[in-house]
């Protein structure tokens, strides 16, 4: 069988622990034997990191910018414990967060939907998916407590030496005070990725704050989305077929649980915090969870929301043969492969990247699956396969 060629290499970041063990076999099994896979190889697993005092993760990022699109493998963020584990030198900020601030991006959570895991919201049909505005507000706040009566001030010094200045409160005995604050440029840069990944993905966009009551704060977010939405994206928006929804949160909560879901739900931090573990965990699991960073330049990166899985690890480095779910994983793949495909117009590597998808959908569909989704599929299955027997599976209805 001839194999589906690939015009630009994809950037490979390979990671850690359980998941590199089976970065390893996806490419063995389901790529490799179909397509002349073409990557530009950077090697982050912990140990790459410490011995190239963390370059190489740098360089990846770049890479993803020159080349406009990657995949990654999950990777450990260093701790104390961690560097007693490795022996390492020392210790680097999660490689994510260094990613993300070279490309600028936002973190986009979408669920793999399979008719046997059923959301505990029986209304939703389709996926929501998150984008969470990853900068700032209560993440990046000062804070103090007021231990006896006094006033406290908010204070704007001008370079110029010029004063603002507004009372936050006239304490008359003990509390607490925050100071939060956001940037226009981040804020516009969130509002462009959202428009971006939901023209890519034909998702209708909901945005939401609580702009009646903070006039000015979420009053700004509210009023740089609608510019951005205006100014660059209305046209495409139209053509695309989507439609932009401005919401109350308060409003925009109580109709996602009511909706088919099916749409792209943007978040301020502190929302998209808390309700990607909300929808995270009322559509099914985490290790059914896709990730993907888009920057506002238009360059991606492909990655399953879960982590190294390390107690598998530990229990794979005994021998165990273990039942870890590689659906991210292989979605993070198939992920990027079609969005390669759609930059290079290679029709039949977009064709690959679906059937990849569609096998792997279908092979859970029909009751073959790993442990993880074995105690929530309903009905259950008769025999919970290891991660192996799930991917030759796969491998097998593919090469057919
Ligand atoms: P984790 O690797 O996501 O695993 C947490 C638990 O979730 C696992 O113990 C397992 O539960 C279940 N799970 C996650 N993925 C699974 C899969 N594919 N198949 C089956 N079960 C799965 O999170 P963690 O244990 O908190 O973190 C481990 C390491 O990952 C840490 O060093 C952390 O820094 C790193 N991490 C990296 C990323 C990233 O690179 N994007 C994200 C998060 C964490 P059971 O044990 O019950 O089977
Ligand atoms: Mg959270």
């Amino acid at each position: 069988m001839a194999k589906i060629n690939m015009k630009t290499p994809l950037v490979e970041i390979d990671g850690d622990e359980m998941t590199r063990v089976l970065w390893v076999v996806i490419k063995e099994k389901l790529l490799l034997p179909f397509v002349d896979l073409k990557t530009e190889y950077h090697d982050l697993g912990l140990v790459n990191r410490d011995n190239t005092n963390d370059e190489v993760t740098v360089k990846s990022a770049h890479a993803i910018k020159e080349y406009g699109v990657g995949v990654k493998c999950a990777t450990i963020t260093s701790n104390a414990a961690r560097q007693k584990e490795y022996n390492l030198k020392n210790l680097y900020p999660s490689p994510n967060a260094t990613i993300r601030a070279i490309l600028d991006g936002t973190v986009f959570r979408k669920p793999i939907s399979v008719n046997r895991i059923k959301p505990s919201v029986n209304t939703w049909k389709k996926p929501i998916v998150i984008a969470r505005h990853a900068y700032g507000d209560v993440y990046k706040a000062s804070e103090m407590e007021i231990d006896a009566p006094g006033k406290v001030e908010l204070v704007y010094t001008k370079t110029d030496g010029t004063e603002k200045r507004i009372l936050v409160a006239d304490f008359k005995g003990r509390g607490i005070v925050q100071g939060m604050h956001n940037l226009d440029d981040s804020i516009r840069s969130f509002a462009r990725a959202c428009f971006i990944y939901a023209i890519a993905e034909k998702l209708p966009i909901w945005f939401a704050t609580k702009d009646t009551i903070s006039k000015i704060y979420d009053g700004r977010f509210k009023t740089i989305f609608s510019d951005v939405y205006e100014t660059e994206f209305k046209e495409k928006c139209s053509k695309a077929g989507i439609e932009y929804f401005y919401t109350l949160i308060d409003d925009a909560v109580a109709r996602v649980v009511k909706s088919e879901g099916g749409f792209l739900w943007a978040c301020k931090n502190y929302d998209g915090d808390v309700q990607s573990d909300m929808t995270a965990s009322a559509a099914g699991s985490l290790a059914m969870m896709t990730s993907v960073l888009v920057s506002p330049s238009g360059v991606f990166e492909y990655e399953a929301a879960h982590g190294t899985v390390q107690q598998h690890y530990y229990r794979w480095q005994k021998g165990e043969k273990t039942s870890t779910n590689p659906a991210a994983l292989i979605f993070a793949w198939s992920g990027s492969l079609a969005k390669r495909a759609e930059l290079d117009n290679t029709p039949d590597l977009a064709d690959f990247a679906k059937r990849l998808e569609k096998t792997v959908l279908d092979v859970i569909e029909d009751g073959i699956m790993t442990g993880d989704l074995a105690k929530l599929s309903d009905p259950r299955p008769e025999k919970v396969l290891n991660s192996w027997e799930f991917l030759d599976t796969v491998a097998g209805r593919l090469s057919r």
